[in-house]
């Protein structure tokens, strides 16, 4: 039976010990040594457009290229993301989605299902979103539905037919994810309890991006997801998206119910200069996409990278690692993986004394 060995992240504690597998964890032993490498559990994205040049818009051979190239940054569970743009395009990568998730050969991480970013926001509210937002009707609704792959809808719960939007998104296991939003404090709250209503579970997209700022007298979206105790939220934690502090405060109020995402479009992992998202030119420099109009434009994060700034931030390796898995997991449903336990999904990754990823194990399979 396989078997490695190394620090073990396990859900409330580090040992070291080795962990016997097949496609499942048998079995966990504790080891006296120190070991000079961590195991965790595989990294989950719930929110990725891109990366090494390849976009989810442009098909089944462009979602494969930038899984692996994910993968090789330790994520073993991916959602590709589309972007705001004409629905047939969207309903085509939706279906090249489809197709990649049950295509057995892919050989690389588990594609969990799609997150359907835009085009269902508001129009004032895009970010870097190319202009083709509409609005959810219920034959878009329909249409969506019947391509059987999406798991998260970025949705702004201010806009028209929205309140019916997640309704029936929720009710059909789909997370709505709130976001590019306009709504107010109380919009949001509302949102959330239709959502939960409606037996789902509710979402922050980015949070801090793409939605208004906290104010004294106006206090927005914000604390409506820190002050709940039901909604998850995406975090894009690479230095430019948002400031340690509010990660801290984020991390502080929602606890388990914070991850990472990397948000990241195809310029990640190439070198800085011209890219493109949605169609549009973005010009990376040191790390940070931007629109010509100086919009922030994704971000060309890995979540290797989001986990050693959560380091350098203070956090520990127990903490980093609910953030980059187990939380988005819970998040997603997934009881079978985001955490290092006997019975759930040989999916791990493995970094070394500086954090970089030596080796990723895919249900039982080394895949790096
Ligand atoms: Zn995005």
């Amino acid at each position: 039976m396989p078997s490695i060995n190394g620090a073990l992240i396990l859900p409330d504690k580090i040992i070291n010990g080795q962990i016997d597998f097949q496609s499942h964890i048998e079995k966990i032993i504790e080891l006296p040594h120190t070991l000079n490498q961590y195991i965790l559990p595989g990294f989950i994205d719930c929110h990725v457009h891109g990366g090494n040049g390849y976009d989810t818009m442009d098909g089944i051979t462009a979602i494969k290229h930038m899984s692996h190239f994910h993968m090789s940054h330790g994520t073993t569970t991916l959602l590709p993301t589309t972007i705001t743009a004409p629905w047939s395009d969207i309903i085509h990568a939706l279906h090249s989605i489809k197709e990649v998730m049950e295509h057995k050969t892919l050989n690389g991480p588990r594609i969990h299902g799609a997150h359907l970013e835009g085009p269902f926001i508001n129009p004032l509210k895009r970010g870097a979103q190319p202009p083709f937002c509409i609005l959810p009707t219920p034959r878009k609704i329909q249409e969506a539905l019947q391509t059987e792959c999406i798991k998260i809808i970025t949705l702004a719960p201010e806009i028209e037919h929205a309140q019916e939007a997640m309704q029936t998104f929720s009710q059909h296991g789909i997370r709505v994810s709130l976001g590019h939003t306009l709504a107010s404090y109380e919009e949001t709250k509302n949102a959330i309890c239709t959502i939960c209503s409606s037996r789902g579970t509710p979402g922050a997209t980015h949070l801090f991006n793409a939605m208004p700022s906290l104010s004294a007298r106006t206090p927005g979206p914000i604390p409506a997801f820190l002050c709940d105790s039901v909604s998850y939220a995406e975090l894009i934690f690479d230095n430019h998206h948002v400031h340690h502090a509010n990660m801290q405060l984020a991390l502080q109020t929602m606890q388990d119910r914070l991850f990472f995402v990397t948000d990241s479009m195809r310029g990640a992992g190439q070198p800085d200069g011209l890219s493109t998202l949605g169609g549009q030119g973005v010009f990376i420099k040191d790390g940070v996409a931007r629109l010509e109009n100086g919009t922030l434009a994704g971000s060309v994060l890995t979540l290797d990278q989001a986990l050693r700034n959560a380091i350098k931030k203070g956090k520990n390796l127990l903490e980093a690692a609910k953030l980059v898995s187990t939380n988005a997991a819970h998040y997603l449903g997934l009881k079978d993986r985001g955490e290092i336990k006997e019975g759930l999904l040989a999916d791990f990754t493995i970094l070394n004394e500086k954090l970089e990823v030596c080796e990723v194990w895919i249900n039982g399979q080394r895949k790096v």
